[in-house]
């Protein structure tokens, strides 16, 4: 490809982090074009009118919270997306976790109101969680601004506020250590004697991955950022904030090119020369950015011009590796759901539809990751739900809801195939479901069932991994997602990683493609003195 490049950067995936890295160098000045194989942007921050009965009933096919967001808030605030239509609302009361025997507990917006919950049941579980949040929040302290920073940059500036909050918590660091490199599952045990408390803790860590497993301690992040940061949800639905980001890219000059597949990363003697679509035509770019799942974003370059060690290296990088990851249910409804067995049972008058609900037990958590690794569905219900529409009534009809079912742990493959169980798998989940939601059943006019197969070829996202590359200790910063792929160069020069497979991971939060812009900014200054 002799042609001189077009653009100084081309973004293959319009996905959220595609998105903000073509914000920030567009920005710059820089002349910038995203592709994006589906026909709309957003990539797995989506939302839309999908099923052809309910042509009124909002579905979100995948995210749906803003955690992550709330927790590392800079790119919405820095790409000024509310000016662009973005509206984001808290979700009060968040999480609460629905025991089978009735009762409940509300993760609250601090230590002391969740204690005080725990209370409820336990006077020894209270007192322990407030212990247990001093180490969570040290530990919390000291990850955040390693998280925030480019794991390939010395950063003086995140390892000085590391190093502070590692001092001011001394005393606590051989129990930081312990907790971070012990099962999540173990520590919960041992920590907690009520069975709600215990039931609770596990089905809310469970979202980051096995929790019997060495090291999986991490999810307890996941605790401390719930405590400190709370929830939020896009009102109108995750396609807005996707659109507020596309909006903000073409008022800085930025290209976007829709319902186009790349084919091909072109490589000439081991430097990105542009992208080939699928219809042929050739982009030529200076850089050239895969905000796409690391595995195919590697396999797409010109054959020859990477290495066997490094495309085995990122093929066998764990994504789902554990034989588990989510599915998801969406039922459009005729009415509105609620929570009156739950409901009734607390003396205040807190309602729940606003709230993400979290049911199942610490037994059943381990049996649906055991289940899956044999490819196998437990029989013990472990799930997320809620209705989006409690929060955001403009997403159905008035007075109907819309029901989101996330059970956690399913195999990605079971031994059937899910041709064959998907069916009688969200019927079981609706059924289950419905024990603690009412009018699940009563009122559904239609429902989908995704499996990670579908997420695969719809998102070209390896096994189907939500997070692209698996949440763990040892695939964090520069390890993501593998050794010597997650710094500021690849094996080809001029080509970089921009997705939720590099550092800080997965989830709705963009900090991946902001890294990655800075990253090109800088390769582009140096190299083309741009
Ligand atoms: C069911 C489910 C529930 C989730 N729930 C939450 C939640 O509640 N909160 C949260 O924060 N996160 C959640 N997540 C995770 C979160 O959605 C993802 O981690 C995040 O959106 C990934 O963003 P990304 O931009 O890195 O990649 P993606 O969203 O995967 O975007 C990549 C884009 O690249 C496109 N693409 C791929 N290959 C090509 C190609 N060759 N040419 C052109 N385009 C290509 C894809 O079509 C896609 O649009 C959930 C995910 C799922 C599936």
């Amino acid at each position: 490809m002799s042609k001189s490049a077009e653009y100084d950067v081309a973004i293959i995936g319009a996905g959220h982090n595609g998105l903000t890295a073509g914000c920030y160098l567009a920005s710059e000045g820089k002349r910038v074009v995203v592709i994006e194989a589906l026909d709309k942007a957003g990539g797995m921050c989506n939302s839309g009118y999908t099923l052809p009965e309910a042509p009124h009933h909002m579905i979100h096919p995948c995210a749906l919270d803003l955690m992550s967001l709330r927790v590392h808030p800079m790119v919405p605030d820095e790409l000024e997306l509310a000016r662009h239509g973005f509206c984001q609302e808290r979700m009060l009361p968040g999480y609460v976790f629905l025991h089978p025997d009735g009762s409940s507990l509300v993760f609250g917006s601090s230590p002391e109101e969740t204690a005080g919950e725990i209370r409820r049941f336990s006077e020894h579980d209270a007192d322990a969680f407030l212990e247990l949040m001093k180490i969570v929040y040290a530990f919390v302290d000291m990850a955040l601004p390693q998280m925030r920073a480019d794991p390939a940059r010395f950063n003086f500036g995140a390892k000085m506020k590391s190093l502070a909050a590692l001092l001011k918590n001394i005393k606590l660091k051989p129990e930081i250590m312990a907790l971070m490199g012990s099962p999540a599952y173990t520590t919960i045990m041992e920590r907690f004697e009520h069975d709600v408390t215990r039931s609770a803790l596990c089905c809310l860590l469970g979202a980051a991955g096995p929790i019997a497993n060495e090291g999986s301690g991490i999810a307890f992040a996941l605790l401390g950022f719930v405590q400190r940061f709370g929830l939020g949800r896009s009102i109108g639905g995750m396609q807005n904030l996707s659109n507020a980001f596309v909006s903000r890219f073409k008022e800085v000059g930025g290209e976007l090119i829709l319902s186009t597949r790349v084919e091909e990363i072109v490589s000439e003697a081991r430097k990105v020369k542009g992208v080939r679509l699928a219809d042929g035509r050739i982009l030529g770019a200076k850089a050239v950015i895969g905000a796409i799942h690391p595995k195919p974003a590697l396999e797409m370059v010109t054959s020859g011009e990477i290495e066997r060690k490094w495309l085995t290296r990122v093929a066998l990088a764990p994504a789902n590796s554990q034989g588990a990851a989510p599915v998801k249910v969406d039922v459009a409804l005729s009415g509105q759901i609620s929570y009156k067995r739950h409901e009734s049972l607390r003396t205040d008058d807190v309602s729940f539809r606003k709230s993400g609900i979290i049911l199942g037990t610490a037994e059943g958590v381990i049996d649906n990751f055991r289940c899956a690794a044999r490819g196998e569905v437990s029989k013990m219900p472990y799930q997320w739900m809620t209705a989006p529409t409690g929060m955001d009534p403009s997403q159905a009809p008035e007075g109907q809801d819309v029901a989101y079912l996330y059970p956690v742990a399913m195999p990605v493959n079971p031994t059937q195939g899910w041709d064959a169980i998907r069916d009688d798998v969200a019927q079981m989940l609706i059924d289950q479901a419905s024990e603690y939601m009412d009018g699940l059943k009563e009122f559904e006019i239609a429902r989908n069932i995704d499996v990670p197969q579908d997420w695969e070829a719809r998102y070209n996202v390896h096994n189907g991994c939500v997070v692209h590359i698996d949440t763990l200790a040892t695939r964090s910063g520069g390890m993501r997602p593998a050794a010597g792929l997650g710094g500021d160069t690849l094996p080809v020069e001029g080509l970089y990683f921009g997705g939720a497979g590099i550092a800080p991971g997965g989830g709705v939060n963009g900090l991946p493609g902001r890294i990655t812009a800075a990253r090109v900014s800088r390769y582009l200054r140096k190299k083309y003195r741009q």
